[in-house]
Protein backbone atom coordinates (compact mmCIF):
# COMPACT_ATOMS: atom_id res chain seq x y z
CA UNK A 1 0.00 0.00 0.00
CA UNK A 2 1.43 3.70 -0.52
CA UNK A 3 1.27 5.87 2.29
CA UNK A 4 1.81 9.55 2.27
CA UNK A 5 1.26 9.69 6.37
CA UNK A 6 3.52 12.62 7.67
CA UNK A 7 4.09 14.04 4.30
CA UNK A 8 3.33 17.84 3.50
CA UNK A 9 2.30 17.99 -0.39
CA UNK A 10 1.69 21.20 -2.25
CA UNK A 11 -0.28 20.94 -5.69
CA UNK A 12 -0.58 24.27 -7.45
CA UNK A 13 -3.48 24.84 -9.40
CA UNK A 14 -5.67 22.37 -7.51
CA UNK A 15 -9.16 24.14 -7.59
CA UNK A 16 -10.35 22.32 -10.18
CA UNK A 17 -9.77 19.58 -12.96
CA UNK A 18 -6.29 16.91 -12.60
CA UNK A 19 -4.95 19.27 -9.85
CA UNK A 20 -7.82 18.70 -7.87
CA UNK A 21 -8.15 15.35 -8.18
CA UNK A 22 -4.56 15.22 -7.41
CA UNK A 23 -4.96 17.19 -3.72
CA UNK A 24 -7.73 14.55 -2.89
CA UNK A 25 -5.92 11.17 -3.77
CA UNK A 26 -2.54 12.49 -2.19
CA UNK A 27 -4.98 13.28 1.13
CA UNK A 28 -6.29 9.53 0.87
CA UNK A 29 -3.18 8.30 0.85
CA UNK A 30 -2.95 10.50 4.39
CA UNK A 31 -0.47 13.60 2.86
CA UNK A 32 -1.58 16.86 4.72
CA UNK A 33 -2.53 18.63 1.46
CA UNK A 34 -1.90 22.63 0.41
CA UNK A 35 -4.23 23.27 -2.44
CA UNK A 36 -3.21 26.35 -4.20
CA UNK A 37 -5.54 28.60 -6.48
CA UNK A 38 -4.85 31.81 -8.52
CA UNK A 39 -8.36 32.86 -8.44
CA UNK A 40 -11.22 30.34 -8.06
CA UNK A 41 -11.75 30.88 -4.23
CA UNK A 42 -14.35 29.31 -3.71
CA UNK A 43 -13.60 26.04 -5.63
CA UNK A 44 -10.15 25.82 -3.62
CA UNK A 45 -12.15 26.14 -0.41
CA UNK A 46 -14.48 23.39 -1.69
CA UNK A 47 -11.33 20.87 -2.49
CA UNK A 48 -10.16 21.66 1.18
CA UNK A 49 -13.72 21.29 2.77
CA UNK A 50 -13.79 17.57 0.92
CA UNK A 51 -10.27 16.66 2.34
CA UNK A 52 -11.61 17.54 6.06
CA UNK A 53 -14.69 15.92 5.45
CA UNK A 54 -12.64 12.54 4.99
CA UNK A 55 -10.66 13.02 8.07
CA UNK A 56 -7.68 14.63 6.38
CA UNK A 57 -5.67 17.95 6.95
CA UNK A 58 -5.78 21.13 4.09
CA UNK A 59 -5.19 24.23 3.41
CA UNK A 60 -6.04 26.65 0.47
CA UNK A 61 -3.31 29.19 -0.68
CA UNK A 62 -4.41 32.11 -2.96
CA UNK A 63 -0.69 32.79 -5.45
CA UNK A 64 0.18 33.11 -8.63
CA UNK A 65 2.50 30.80 -9.57
CA UNK A 66 4.10 33.54 -11.98
CA UNK A 67 4.88 35.67 -9.27
CA UNK A 68 8.09 35.73 -7.52
CA UNK A 69 6.23 37.63 -4.05
CA UNK A 70 3.13 35.39 -3.98
CA UNK A 71 5.57 32.21 -4.58
CA UNK A 72 7.86 33.17 -1.09
CA UNK A 73 4.40 34.19 0.57
CA UNK A 74 2.77 30.62 -0.33
CA UNK A 75 6.03 28.35 0.89
CA UNK A 76 6.01 30.32 4.04
CA UNK A 77 2.40 29.65 4.63
CA UNK A 78 2.86 26.15 4.06
CA UNK A 79 5.48 25.85 6.29
CA UNK A 80 3.90 28.42 8.88
CA UNK A 81 0.69 25.75 8.55
CA UNK A 82 2.36 22.30 7.88
CA UNK A 83 5.98 22.48 8.89
CA UNK A 84 7.36 21.11 6.28
CA UNK A 85 7.02 20.02 2.79
CA UNK A 86 7.91 16.76 1.48
CA UNK A 87 5.92 17.12 -2.37
CA UNK A 88 5.62 19.97 -4.39
CA UNK A 89 3.32 18.84 -7.79
CA UNK A 90 3.85 21.80 -10.58
CA UNK A 91 0.39 21.30 -12.09
CA UNK A 92 -1.09 24.97 -12.84
CA UNK A 93 -1.41 26.00 -16.05
CA UNK A 94 -3.03 27.39 -19.08
CA UNK A 95 -3.49 27.63 -22.72
CA UNK A 96 -3.64 30.71 -25.24
CA UNK A 97 -3.82 28.73 -28.18
CA UNK A 98 -3.59 30.28 -32.00
CA UNK A 99 -1.13 29.82 -35.00
CA UNK A 100 1.81 31.09 -34.40
CA UNK A 101 1.79 33.95 -37.21
CA UNK A 102 -1.52 35.18 -35.39
CA UNK A 103 0.08 34.41 -32.40
CA UNK A 104 0.23 37.66 -30.40
CA UNK A 105 3.16 38.47 -27.68
CA UNK A 106 1.20 38.56 -24.81
CA UNK A 107 -0.26 34.92 -25.33
CA UNK A 108 3.31 33.99 -26.04
CA UNK A 109 4.09 35.61 -22.50
CA UNK A 110 1.71 34.79 -20.40
CA UNK A 111 1.60 30.70 -20.93
CA UNK A 112 5.37 30.67 -20.55
CA UNK A 113 5.01 32.81 -17.43
CA UNK A 114 2.73 30.16 -15.84
CA UNK A 115 3.76 27.27 -17.70
CA UNK A 116 7.16 27.32 -17.33
CA UNK A 117 8.37 30.39 -14.96
CA UNK A 118 6.38 28.50 -12.53
CA UNK A 119 7.86 25.44 -12.54
CA UNK A 120 11.04 27.09 -11.87
CA UNK A 121 9.52 29.43 -9.15
CA UNK A 122 8.03 26.85 -7.02
CA UNK A 123 10.61 24.49 -7.94
CA UNK A 124 13.45 26.22 -6.40
CA UNK A 125 11.86 27.31 -3.14
CA UNK A 126 10.61 23.75 -2.61
CA UNK A 127 14.19 22.36 -3.39
CA UNK A 128 15.82 24.94 -0.38
CA UNK A 129 13.33 22.90 1.97
CA UNK A 130 13.99 19.19 0.75
CA UNK A 131 17.79 19.71 -0.02
CA UNK A 132 18.04 20.77 3.73
CA UNK A 133 16.47 17.34 4.86
CA UNK A 134 18.06 15.66 2.30
CA UNK A 135 14.83 14.40 0.63
CA UNK A 136 11.54 14.79 -1.42
CA UNK A 137 9.53 14.51 -4.44
CA UNK A 138 9.20 16.44 -7.24
CA UNK A 139 6.37 16.09 -9.61
CA UNK A 140 6.10 18.40 -12.89
CA UNK A 141 3.03 18.12 -15.08
CA UNK A 142 3.91 18.04 -18.20
CA UNK A 143 1.88 17.15 -21.39
CA UNK A 144 2.16 15.13 -24.70
CA UNK A 145 1.76 17.93 -26.51
CA UNK A 146 4.88 19.07 -25.02
CA UNK A 147 6.81 15.66 -26.51
CA UNK A 148 4.87 15.66 -30.49
CA UNK A 149 3.85 19.00 -30.40
CA UNK A 150 -0.01 20.11 -31.57
CA UNK A 151 -0.91 22.68 -34.08
CA UNK A 152 -2.30 25.92 -32.83
CA UNK A 153 -0.12 25.58 -29.47
CA UNK A 154 3.36 26.37 -30.18
CA UNK A 155 3.40 28.45 -26.49
CA UNK A 156 2.04 25.96 -25.02
CA UNK A 157 3.88 22.96 -26.69
CA UNK A 158 7.04 24.76 -25.65
CA UNK A 159 6.50 25.73 -21.86
CA UNK A 160 5.60 22.02 -21.72
CA UNK A 161 8.58 20.50 -23.38
CA UNK A 162 11.02 23.29 -20.97
CA UNK A 163 9.45 21.66 -18.23
CA UNK A 164 10.65 18.39 -19.70
CA UNK A 165 14.03 19.51 -20.03
CA UNK A 166 14.03 21.60 -17.02
CA UNK A 167 13.04 18.58 -14.67
CA UNK A 168 16.26 16.22 -15.75
CA UNK A 169 18.26 19.08 -15.43
CA UNK A 170 16.89 19.56 -11.84
CA UNK A 171 16.95 15.68 -11.49
CA UNK A 172 20.24 15.60 -12.21
CA UNK A 173 21.11 18.31 -9.67
CA UNK A 174 18.85 16.98 -6.59
CA UNK A 175 19.99 13.79 -6.87
CA UNK A 176 22.56 13.60 -4.54
CA UNK A 177 19.94 15.19 -2.10
CA UNK A 178 17.64 11.87 -2.30
CA UNK A 179 15.64 14.37 -3.94
CA UNK A 180 13.45 12.67 -7.10
CA UNK A 181 12.36 14.89 -9.63
CA UNK A 182 9.65 13.43 -12.45
CA UNK A 183 7.46 14.42 -15.23
CA UNK A 184 3.71 13.35 -15.99
CA UNK A 185 2.99 14.10 -19.55
CA UNK A 186 -1.46 13.44 -20.06
CA UNK A 187 -2.76 12.81 -23.04
CA UNK A 188 -6.21 14.28 -23.48
CA UNK A 189 -7.96 14.19 -19.85
CA UNK A 190 -11.40 15.60 -19.44
CA UNK A 191 -11.63 18.59 -17.39
CA UNK A 192 -12.52 22.28 -18.17
CA UNK A 193 -8.96 23.23 -20.43
CA UNK A 194 -10.46 20.45 -22.75
CA UNK A 195 -13.90 20.88 -22.34
CA UNK A 196 -13.60 24.14 -24.65
CA UNK A 197 -12.31 22.85 -27.50
CA UNK A 198 -14.06 22.19 -30.64
CA UNK A 199 -15.91 19.33 -31.53
CA UNK A 200 -13.82 18.18 -34.53
CA UNK A 201 -10.50 18.96 -32.41
CA UNK A 202 -12.14 16.51 -29.55
CA UNK A 203 -12.91 13.68 -32.32
CA UNK A 204 -9.46 14.28 -33.94
CA UNK A 205 -7.79 13.25 -30.64
CA UNK A 206 -9.89 10.24 -30.12
CA UNK A 207 -9.22 8.92 -32.90
CA UNK A 208 -5.77 9.13 -32.18
CA UNK A 209 -5.93 7.20 -29.11
CA UNK A 210 -5.04 3.53 -28.93
CA UNK A 211 -7.34 3.03 -25.92
CA UNK A 212 -10.31 4.38 -27.34
CA UNK A 213 -11.30 7.26 -24.84
CA UNK A 214 -10.15 10.11 -22.99
CA UNK A 215 -8.59 9.95 -19.66
CA UNK A 216 -9.96 10.77 -16.26
CA UNK A 217 -8.08 13.36 -13.56
CA UNK A 218 -7.97 10.72 -10.99
CA UNK A 219 -5.63 8.08 -13.68
CA UNK A 220 -2.71 11.02 -13.88
CA UNK A 221 -3.51 11.33 -10.04
CA UNK A 222 -3.05 7.45 -9.49
CA UNK A 223 0.46 7.81 -11.35
CA UNK A 224 1.10 11.32 -8.73
CA UNK A 225 0.37 8.98 -5.81
CA UNK A 226 3.06 6.79 -6.90
CA UNK A 227 5.72 9.14 -7.93
CA UNK A 228 5.17 10.77 -4.56
CA UNK A 229 5.67 7.81 -2.50
CA UNK A 230 8.51 6.04 -1.41
CA UNK A 231 7.77 3.11 -3.72
CA UNK A 232 9.42 4.96 -6.61
CA UNK A 233 12.48 6.03 -4.76
CA UNK A 234 14.71 4.53 -7.97
CA UNK A 235 12.86 6.98 -10.16
CA UNK A 236 14.31 10.14 -10.99
CA UNK A 237 14.56 12.23 -14.65
CA UNK A 238 11.16 10.38 -16.25
CA UNK A 239 8.55 11.43 -17.84
CA UNK A 240 5.46 9.11 -17.58
CA UNK A 241 2.67 8.99 -20.08
CA UNK A 242 -1.29 8.88 -19.11
CA UNK A 243 -2.34 9.40 -22.11
CA UNK A 244 -4.11 5.62 -23.45
CA UNK A 245 -0.59 4.85 -25.78
CA UNK A 246 -1.12 8.16 -27.74
CA UNK A 247 2.64 8.17 -27.56
CA UNK A 248 4.82 5.01 -27.58
P1 LIG B 1 -7.74 23.43 -15.59
O1 LIG B 1 -7.81 24.65 -16.43
O2 LIG B 1 -9.00 22.68 -15.29
O3 LIG B 1 -7.00 23.74 -14.21
C1 LIG B 1 -5.83 24.50 -14.17
C2 LIG B 1 -5.59 24.96 -12.78
O4 LIG B 1 -4.44 25.81 -12.76
C3 LIG B 1 -6.73 25.77 -12.20
O5 LIG B 1 -6.94 25.37 -10.86
C4 LIG B 1 -6.21 27.20 -12.28
O6 LIG B 1 -6.75 28.03 -11.27
C5 LIG B 1 -4.74 26.99 -12.04
N1 LIG B 1 -3.91 28.10 -12.51
C6 LIG B 1 -3.89 28.69 -13.72
N2 LIG B 1 -2.99 29.69 -13.73
C7 LIG B 1 -2.44 29.74 -12.49
C8 LIG B 1 -1.46 30.56 -11.88
N3 LIG B 1 -0.84 31.55 -12.56
N4 LIG B 1 -1.13 30.34 -10.59
C9 LIG B 1 -1.73 29.35 -9.89
N5 LIG B 1 -2.66 28.53 -10.42
C10 LIG B 1 -3.02 28.74 -11.71
O7 LIG B 1 -6.69 22.48 -16.32
P2 LIG B 1 -6.39 20.92 -16.17
O8 LIG B 1 -6.85 20.27 -17.41
O9 LIG B 1 -6.78 20.37 -14.86
O10 LIG B 1 -4.79 20.98 -16.29
C11 LIG B 1 -3.90 20.81 -15.20
C12 LIG B 1 -2.51 20.66 -15.76
O11 LIG B 1 -2.45 19.52 -16.60
C13 LIG B 1 -2.04 21.84 -16.62
O12 LIG B 1 -0.67 22.08 -16.40
C14 LIG B 1 -2.28 21.34 -18.02
O13 LIG B 1 -1.45 21.99 -18.94
C15 LIG B 1 -1.95 19.87 -17.86
N6 LIG B 1 -2.51 19.02 -18.89
C16 LIG B 1 -3.85 18.89 -19.05
C17 LIG B 1 -4.34 18.05 -20.04
C18 LIG B 1 -5.79 17.83 -20.26
O14 LIG B 1 -6.14 17.13 -21.20
N7 LIG B 1 -6.68 18.35 -19.46
C19 LIG B 1 -3.45 17.35 -20.86
C20 LIG B 1 -2.10 17.51 -20.65
C21 LIG B 1 -1.64 18.34 -19.67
Amino acid sequence: MMDLKGMTALITGASRGIGRAIAIYLAELGAQVAVNYASSEEQAREVVEQIKNRGGRAMAIKADVANVRDVDSMFEQVLAEFGDLHILVNNAGINRDGLLIRMKQEDWDAVLETNLKGVYNCSKEAARIMIKKRRGKIINISSVVGVAGNAGQSNYAAAKAGIIGFSKAIARELAPRNIQVNVVAPGFITTDMTDKLPEAVKQDMLNRIPLGRYGKPQEVAYVVGFLASDKSQYITGQVIHVDGGMIM
